[in-house]
């Protein structure tokens, strides 16, 4: 078994770090060569756990494996994704969906980035690669330093500490940026407040027509937004906002609801609370409860009162 593959990836984890160093401005050229060189160690430092369990794991078909291929490093090696699906599937690795998606979304940062250039904010990028870098530096300790004898092991002890610290230098960076943004942009905003698809942070408050994440700078439109939190019932797989009959409403918890959900339509900002809506008697949408006690048997949409009324005036 060898063990180079694990120093390669440790050494460009310091370039990451070194990279992203609050200390010196971090420009796009320092974000390009972090996210190149995370997507780097995370490929060798997955697959070589993978070589662990077996050889043939690292190729991108392992039914086509064959050991003078391997040793003559002539074949196709998996990706990063088929890596973490194997990890999990077959060594019976537990990888958190939150780990998964991070990896996941670092190999489409540096395809983009291959292909045109830098596609989120630096502060974007910072806040992705220390949920990245903390899971590598997870993974390391608990499954690759285990098969490292003692020399081994402290020939990168130097090299980990760097990483270690640079980690901790991220996370400070971004604790403290959010604490500023929680004092000022966002404060008394909490009831307004959702999860960034970009940065990961609790930073997306929400404006007419979509939201603006105050952490990393992502503009997200309401067409893009309500998929994301929208129920796909049967029977009614968009669910339209009474006010304004966009297709943008979708029922979630805010930062402050501690559980509370409410519907909330992206687009006009109408919000109601579960026990105000109800599936509209004809068509099922979402609609105002109109309650039994004005004599109303049950609720009708908009749509559906006009439909009738108009098949009651054609009877006549
Ligand atoms: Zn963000
Ligand atoms: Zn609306
Ligand atoms: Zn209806």
């Amino acid at each position: 078994m060898d063990f180079p593959p694990i120093r390669n990836g440790i050494d460009y984890l310091v370039s990451v770090v070194e990279h992203l160093d609050s200390d010196t401005c971090t420009g796009p050229r320092e974000i390009k060569y972090a996210v190149l060189h995370l997507q780097a160690a995370a490929e060798v430092l997955l697959k070589s756990r993978l070589l662990r369990e077996h050889w043939s794991l690292v190729f991108s078909d392992p039914a086509k494996a064959t050991s003078e291929k391997f040793w003559a490093s002539d074949f196709t090696s998996c990706g990063t994704d088929a890596a973490v699906e194997r990890l999990r599937n077959i060594c019976g690795l537990n990888i958190t969906r939150k780990d998964a998606e991070a990896l996941k979304n670092l190999g489409k940062d540096r395809n983009a980035l291959q292909h045109y250039g830098l596609t989120h904010s630096a502060e974007a990028v910072e806040s992705r690669a220390g949920t990245v870098l903390d899971f590598l530096l997870r993974f390391l300790d608990t499954q690759l330093l285990p098969l490292l004898d003692t020399q081994e092991r402290e020939s990168i002890e130097e090299d980990m500490s760097r990483v270690r610290s640079g980690l901790n230098t991220i996370d400070a960076f971004v604790n403290e940026r959010m604490n500023r943004l929680r004092g000022n942009e966002l404060k008394g905003a909490t009831d307004s407040v959702l999860p960034c698809s970009v940065c990961g942070q609790w930073a997306l408050a929400v404006i007419p027509n979509g939201a603006h994440c105050h952490f990393c700078g992502t503009d997200v439109s309401a067409e893009e937004l309500a998929p994301a939190f929208q129920e796909f019932e049967p029977g009614h797989p968009v669910n339209e906002c009474p006010q304004c009959c966009a297709p943008t409403l979708a029922c979630f918890a805010f930062m402050d609801g501690a559980g509370e959900e409410v519907y909330y339509c992206f687009t006009c900002q109408a919000r109601y609370n579960p026990q105000e809506l109800t599936n509209c008697g004809g068509c099922g949408c979402l609609w105002p409860h109109e309650g039994d006690d004005d004599g109303t048997p049950q609720t009708l949409c908009g749509d559906c009162r006009r439909g009738i009324e108009e098949e009651e005036l054609a009877s006549r």
